[in-house]
């Protein structure tokens, strides 16, 4: 029977194929499109599009040189796994872990803080990444209470402003918003964008709801109507998780954001509020903040203006102006034993995934 419906759209998407880009902006859908190769089965006039979906891919190396010197500096670093192997300036967490320096991998900041209750005597900085599925367990934990001993990395992301930014410079006629981001938001704030033209459609991460989505973007385009659908109405309504963003905004504030391989977006990131800066890592260890930054001047990344390493164009990659393939480093050079650059390291990058599932067709 699904397998019926799953055919059935295959065939409506291309019999109604016209020249279409369709752009996503979360690293579960690219998995999801290059595991079950959705490219390969609906017409090649139906682009589907990489955006800066993926967490890791984003945070600048800043905030990863500043993470390592601050372990080099005798501070525990405490960050989630994906974020270990990706490269700054000063090279990756894992590499200062191989140095000899104390970083060490946890699932949530319930496990950093544990860490630092049990090591009183110890510095304990937890890496806080991630976009607005993740930013309100870290706001909880911050209001439940944290150890004397601890501060955060605050590199969370917003993912309407960076949409929004998406829609000014790039050719993209239609977006899949996605799921997880919107069960905290709704679909409410995906509205701005659809106003200006932009057909919306907020999916989950099975093959069907991708196929649901792309034949229901297809759908307003044929129809000339642009506005915000909901096909994952299983978990996502419109008003989102309202108990969840009022803990994040309450400790939260938004602030203005620096997205690795697009620059400055205008508050499309969070930073602790004052009531909090405590344990904000940048104002507790000011001085190493400042000498990384310093440092950065003079590191090896050669494509300062995309904060990447020469030869790598993930830049182009997170706006969808280029497919991994393009990229000379692509297999040879970069791979995810030896990633290169930020979007061959995560489960969610899209070079990743095309390595995984697409390199060998
Ligand atoms: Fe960057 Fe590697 Fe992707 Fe090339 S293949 S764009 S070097 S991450």
């Amino acid at each position: 029977m699904m397998q019926n419906i799953e055919q059935k759209l295959i065939s409506r998407i291309n019999e109604h194929a016209t020249p279409l880009r369709i752009m996503h902006v979360c690293g579960t859908h690219e998995r999801t499109i290059s595991k079950y190769a959705i490219r390969d089965i609906i017409s090649e006039d139906v682009q589907l599009l990489s955006g800066p979906g993926c967490p890791v891919c984003v945070t600048p190396s800043k905030d990863i040189d500043f993470a390592i010197a601050l372990a080099r500096s005798g501070k525990v670093i405490t960050s989630f796994g994906d974020m270990m192997r990706v490269p700054g300036t000063m090279g990756s967490l894992f590499d200062a872990r191989s140095d000899g320096y104390d970083i060490r991998m946890v699932y949530s900041i319930d496990d950093a803080i544990k860490i630092a209750k049990d090591n009183p005597a110890l510095d304990i900085v937890f890496f806080g990444i991630g976009f607005e599925t993740t930013a309100p367990s870290n706001a909880a934990a911050t209001l439940r209470g944290l150890p004397e001993n601890f501060s955060i990395i605050t590199s969370h992301k917003l993912m309407p402003p960076a949409m929004e930014i998406l829609t000014q410079d790039t050719n993209v006629d239609g977006f899949l918003a996605p799921g997880h981001v919107s069960t905290i938001i709704g679909t409410d704030p995906y509205d701005p964008i659809s106003e200006k033209g932009f057909p919306i459609v907020v999916t989950g991460f099975e093959v069907l709801d991708v196929l649901l989505s792309i034949a229901m973007v297809q759908d307003q385009i044929i129809s000339g109507r642009s506005c915000v659908e909901n096909a994952y109405p299983r978990c996502v309504n419109v008003e989102g998780n309202l108990k969840a963003r009022e803990i994040m905004y309450h400790v939260f504030k938004k602030t203005d954001s620096n997205w690795r391989g697009i620059g400055m977006i205008e508050n499309s990131g969070l930073a602790l509020k004052k009531e909090f800066e405590q344990f904000d890592a940048v104002n507790v260890h000011a001085d190493i903040y400042d000498k990384t930054s310093h440092e950065k001047r003079a590191s090896e990344i050669e494509d300062h203006e995309n904060d990447l390493y020469e030869g790598c164009i993930c830049a182009e990659i997170l706006t969808a102006r280029a497919e991994p393939s393009q990229c000379p480093l692509f297999g040879r050079r970069c791979s995810p034993e030896d990633p290169v650059g930020p979007c061959m390291v995560s489960l969610e990058g899209t070079c990743y995934n095309w390595y995984k599932y697409t390199r060998n067709k």
